[in-house]
């Protein structure tokens, strides 16, 4: 077994005592690229050489010991930018462009001693729950390779499913840090808003927008987060709290802790095995002395609809700097500055993202603002009550990460709205800006994996992860990728 399929926690354990060093690690993430990701195209670039040059001197030098990442490869997301290299977000209209700066985020992981090993493969701008919607071809799901990895941060979840990186950084705007995690069967978390910096992530929808790890276990997720997170002057949203130490909590157990069912809002089209899976937790959680109760978030039915109004109004105005003038292509057919701009975006946008841009323009359009965009704040502060109002009386609330296991390539591409349903569960939370956890829950009949999602009060993270520790101990989950 290489040291690319062992834990971040326990290689910086073995780093710090001498018995490995950061080139070991690096070689056999490399091996592991080289093997795999022919199959399944989790990176869009990675940096093969730049890794084992950085990991060998870091190994001559020594200089990793005290750093909490200690020389070890994570993987980031390709809509977060890195000095000097390319950042395309999945999308035609990026080609050619090269990041100026660093994202903080990403600055984090290098500062806490980590090594930036590749950027992987998404949906266009985030757009999408399969990795399907990537200019660069879909990324392959390794526990069977005729599956969607989820999405948008697919390439991320793959990478780290198949052992190609330590951790990785994804995004999470409805689910896509969460739903691909779950569809992986490894750790995903999508932190407080404003708990990690969005300086530096290309925006697809500011309010919703949120950095995040992923990693093979809770506690590698806990060491990750508290890499990553910090207050940025550079990012008016971020936060200014305190960051903790994220692993404090996770060995308290789940003794005294309440946990919430939404059980009104999971009767939407949720398959039998992801609720079986679902109940039989629930009796497992009981047995350790949790309370498990019913909880009602009665207006998350209208999350979707409301997600679809609000993401997309956000990403049109986003998106409007992509003309042309400034980043990346230029169409070769302009007569113009106005056609310079429409044959750009003609040319550099997929289809989602171009439908996406019509919608949020639409919505925010003169005579249907009110009736759509004005309409759906209303109601994500309808679905922020709820939540407001759970957590009232429970800890933490649980639900499955999305209504069904990975879904095969080329299902659900050309349905947008069947597309959008596997996200209902994950959205409620980034409408309330609230943190979550997905981890592995079980394995479906088809043998995929199944996730299960805990979701915290504000600021709470300690207490979701003590949560997802507790419910990992209790889960026999085992890993069984085919690559
Ligand atoms: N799948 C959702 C969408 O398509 C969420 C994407 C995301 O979180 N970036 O918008």
């Amino acid at each position: 077994m290489g040291l690319n399929s062992r834990g971040l926690v326990e290689l910086t354990v073995l780093l710090k005592k001498g018995e490995i060093s950061p080139l070991d690690v690096a070689k056999d993430v490399v091996a592991a690229v080289e093997e795999k990701d022919g199959d399944v195209h989790a990176y869009v670039e990675f940096y093969k050489e730049d890794l084992l040059e950085r990991a060998a001197a870091l190994t001559k030098s020594g200089d990793y010991r005290s750093t909490p990442l200690a020389g070890l490869p994570i993987a980031v997301k390709d809509n977060i930018c890195v000095e000097g290299r390319a950042t395309t977000a999945g999308s035609r209209i990026l080609s050619g462009y090269t990041s100026p700066y660093t994202a903080t985020a990403a600055a984090n992981v290098l500062r806490s001693g980590g090594i930036i090993c590749g950027k992987t493969n998404l949906d266009e701008f985030a757009m999408g729950s399969s990795t399907e919607n990537s200019a660069f071809g879909p990324s392959r799901n390794p526990w069977n390779l005729d599956y969607a990895p989820g999405g948008s941060s697919g390439g991320s979840a793959a990478a780290v499913a198949a052992d190609m990186a330590v951790g990785a950084l994804g995004s999470d705007t409805g689910g896509s840090i969460r739903q691909p995690a779950g569809f992986c069967g490894v750790v995903g978390m999508k932190p407080t808003y404003g708990r990690v910096s969005r300086y530096g992530l290309i925006a697809f929808a500011s309010s919703l927008d949120q950095i995040g790890p992923f990693a093979r276990s809770v506690e590698d997720c806990a060491v990750l987060l508290g890499a990553i997170s910090s207050g940025d002057a550079q990012d008016a949203t971020s936060l200014r709290a305190p960051v903790p130490d994220f692993a404090r909590d996770l060995d308290k157990g789940l003794d005294g802790l309440t946990v919430g069912i939404p059980r009104d809002f999971m009767e939407m089209g949720t398959r039998p095995e992801v609720e079986e899976n679902l109940t039989t937790l629930c009796a497992r959680l009981e047995k350790e002395n949790v309370a498990v109760v019913d909880v009602s978030l009665a207006h998350a039915r209208y999350a979707c609809a409301c997600y679809y109004v609000i993401a997309n109004a956000e990403a049109s105005s986003n998106l409007a700097r992509f003309d042309g003038v400034r980043y990346g292509h230029r169409t070769e057919h302009a007569r113009d500055v106005y056609s310079m701009y429409t044959h750009t975006r003609d040319e550099g946008f997929g289809d989602e993202v171009k439908r996406r841009i019509l919608l949020g323009t639409y919505v925010l359009s003169a005579g249907y603002y009110d009736a759509y965009y004005l309409k759906a704040q209303k109601v994500r502060s309808l679905i922020i009550r709820d939540f407001q109002n759970a957590f009232d009386h429970v800890d933490l609330i649980m639900m499955p990460t999305a209504p069904s296991a990975a879904f095969p390539i080329g299902e659900k591409v050309s349905d947008p709205l069947l597309m959008y349903l596997s996200d209902i569960f994950t959205i409620p939370v980034n409408l309330a800006g609230l943190p979550a956890i997905a981890i592995p829950s079980g394995v479906a009949p088809d043998g995929l994996p199944l996730g299960v999602q805990l979701i915290g009060k504000p600021l709470e993270e300690n207490t979701v992860l003590r949560g997802a520790r507790g419910v990992e101990r209790l889960v026999d989950f085992e890993r069984k990728t085919v690559v």
